[in-house]
């Protein structure tokens, strides 16, 4: 579904000075995929993000998406409706005064005809679990409300892949969990590859694999078992891992016998019982 190859990308700042946000980047995404993106600010995250629906072109390497590659400009609209961003800030995102006329923007763009277009948008609200708020204004939802509505909208134009970009880092946690449960939805009764780049480490539990980006290079790949149970290696990098996998390393370190890939309290508890 998405294929880097060795990308690289520079900004050029205000004193003309380059800025090389990507350095030879290679990642690669299967379809139905569920893929987190770590690291902290200033990484290359956003800018590889925006690589993958060609807001940004690479300055050297390729991105492939569905075999296209995006510096090719026949493709450019064809991208587009495979592979949805969602950004951080809901409101940026927002264009109606309805919610159902903000999610049917993106299909109208499209050229998609009209009876399509109800179809789609009234599968999109209840995918994300938003139909019944469909003739009220967004500007009154919550921040949760108001991303699963902006993910409706992506929806509604049926990518195969959806970007999301600190998709909760505007959120409180209820927000955050609503938003969490409806990607999950996504990838598993979709079928929609998902990217998710986030700073919260029990968000990228949920993914198939993480890759962590540290200036600019892809630093770590795996499984969220295989990364997290690295502690110190992540912790050196300045991120955290989850609360759950830290208690189990604290307690190996004691001398208790316990798996330092531990990901979930569920898995946590059943390891305490066993230890009983
Ligand atoms: P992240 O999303 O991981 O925080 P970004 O992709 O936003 O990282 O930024 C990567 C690097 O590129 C940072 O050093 C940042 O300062 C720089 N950068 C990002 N956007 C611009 C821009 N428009 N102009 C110049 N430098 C930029
Ligand atoms: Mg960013």
């Amino acid at each position: 579904m998405i294929k880097a190859e060795n990308v690289t990308y520079k900004y050029t700042n205000q004193e003309g000075k380059d800025i090389f946000a990507l350095k030879g980047i290679n990642i690669e995404i299967k379809e139905g995929e569920f893929v987190a993106i770590l690291g902290h600010n200033g990484s290359g995250k956003s800018t590889f993000a925006k690589h993958l629906n060609a807001l940004l072109l690479p300055y050297d390497g390729t991105i492939y998406i569905n075999g296209m590659d995006t510096k090719d400009e026949k493709n450019l609209w064809n991208i587009r409706q495979n592979a949805g961003m969602v950004f951080q800030n809901p409101d940026n995102q927002i264009v109606a005064t309805i919610v159902e006329e903000d999610v049917a923007f993106g299909p109208e763009n499209l050229g998609v005809k009209p009876e399509e277009i109800r179809k789609r948008v009234d599968e999109a609200l209840l995918t994300v679990g938003m139909f019944e708020y469909r003739k009220h204004s967004p500007h009154l939802l919550s921040g949760g409300q108001k991303q699963r509505v902006a993910i409706a909208g992506i929806l509604a134009m049926k990518p195969r892949c959806i970007i999301l970009d600190e998709p909760t880092a505007m959120l409180d946690p209820s927000g955050r969990k609503e938003v969490i449960e409806t990607i999950k939805k996504l990838n598993k009764e979709e079928k929609i590859t998902i990217v998710l780049i986030t700073h919260y480490m029990d968000e990228a539990v949920n993914a198939d694999r993480i890759y962590v980006m540290e200036e600019g290079h892809v630093v770590m790949e795996g499984t969220p078992k295989e990364v997290f149970s690295k502690v110190d290696e992540i912790k050196a990098l300045g991120l955290d891992v989850p609360q759950v996998t830290e208690l189990a390393h604290l307690l190996a370190d004691e001398g208790i016998n316990i798996p330092n890939d531990i990901l979930t309290v569920d898995e946590m508890v059943v390891e305490l019982c066993r230890l009983k």
